[in-house]
């Protein structure tokens, strides 16, 4: 935030003695004071068009902001969520409040008594009958009733937040295929016979089906694309590798691949995302929880894209890629290891 803005928003905050000397100073220049009060904690939306709407009721807007003391006796000991120091900074930072003022009773009457507004907002849910008008109206002024519907209330908010956050998210640990899950020695990897386990595969493997992790391959399969092989050929390979796996009561929850070339400029060819997009689609990921690990930098970047957490198995990424993983390990079961370290 540059200074002036600093010093502007500053500018807007004041005692009950200050607010009171400043708007006999305003009104004796003619202008119309509209007060509004409120506790304005966890701000959204609803309050700054019921803010808005209250500036337009007038010149000058004067927001009265409930202390965190007042706010826990009318709102319980666990409210306010935001501290009256931080609310007072987001109330004087809106465009349409003139000044902001905190006050300590559970209403703000005695305020009222001393500000004399013209106007004075209240929302809907209280209505004309609320427990201000008397000396509002007493000293020449009239309540205002916002029209902005509720919809919004902090409660609602806070009721959704915790909804979103009592169900655990769902993680997925990717995998790479060849060079990862298996030796990738002469590259383009499509028949049984040559399809060799990378080294401790199925320990790391094992520990991971037991946990809540997805396990999903994400594999580039550009020989189909290149026509060195079918996908018939790489489905009756997929097959086979599903069947070792699973009579090692490992679980893989699915295996995603790209057969596209460079040339047909897919979305899904690592280091592009697709396959990661398609998983959150398939499975409801939530992908800054979960892993990737892979061996070659193109895993990296994809996985540096999708927002998951990497692990790369061999060498170590190219300087000039300005790149690294979260990790490097040396085989699957350090990865695994890793992984659930980080628990
Ligand atoms: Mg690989
Ligand atoms: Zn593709």
């Amino acid at each position: 935030m540059k200074r002036t803005e600093a010093l502007s928003i500053k500018k807007k905050i004041k005692t009950g003695k200050e607010i009171e000397r400043i708007t006999q100073h305003l009104k004796k220049q003619g202008k119309r004071i509209v007060t509004y009060n409120g506790s304005f904690d966890v701000l959204h939306v609803g309050h700054i068009k019921s803010i808005q709407e209250a500036k337009a009721q007038g010149d000058i807007l004067i927001i009265l902001l409930n202390s965190d003391a007042s706010i826990r006796i009318y709102k319980g000991p666990n409210r306010p969520i935001v501290s009256q120091r931080e609310r007072i900074i987001m109330i004087a930072a809106i465009d349409a409040v003139d000044y902001v003022s905190v006050f300590n009773d559970i209403n703000p009457k005695k305020v009222l008594a001393r500000i004399k507004p013209n106007v004075h907002c209240n929302g809907s849910d209280w209505g004309r009958s609320c427990i201000e008008r008397k000396v509002v109206e007493e000293n020449g002024g009239r309540i205002y009733i916002l029209r902005w519907e509720r919809g919004h209330s902090t409660t609602d908010l806070i009721k959704k937040i915790l909804d979103v956050y009592r169900q655990p998210a769902i993680k997925a640990v990717f995998l790479d295929r060849d060079g990862t899950v298996n030796l990738n020695k002469k590259g383009y990897v499509h028949k049984i016979a040559d399809f060799e386990f990378a080294p401790h595969v199925f320990d790391a493997l094992k520990k991971l089906s037991k946990t809540d992790y997805k396990i999903i391959i994400v594999t580039n399969q550009s020989g189909i694309g290149r026509r060195y092989y079918t996908q018939e050929d790489f489905e009756k390979l997929n097959a086979w590798i599903l069947e070792e796996f699973s009579k090692k009561k490992i679980r893989i929850d699915r295996v995603y691949y790209c057969h596209h070339t460079l040339k047909d400029r897919c979305g899904c060819r690592k280091p592009n995302v697709g396959m990661f997009i398609q998983a959150v689609k398939d499975f409801g990921i939530s992908l800054n929880n979960s892993w990737f690990i892979g061996d070659n930098k193109t895993d990296m970047i994809a996985g540096r894209e999708a927002n998951v957490k990497t692990i790369k198995l061999g060498e170590r990424m190219p300087k000039a890629l300005k790149l690294q993983p979260h990790y490097y390990a040396k085989d699957l079961q350090q990865a695994a290891d890793i992984i659930l370290n980080n628990e």
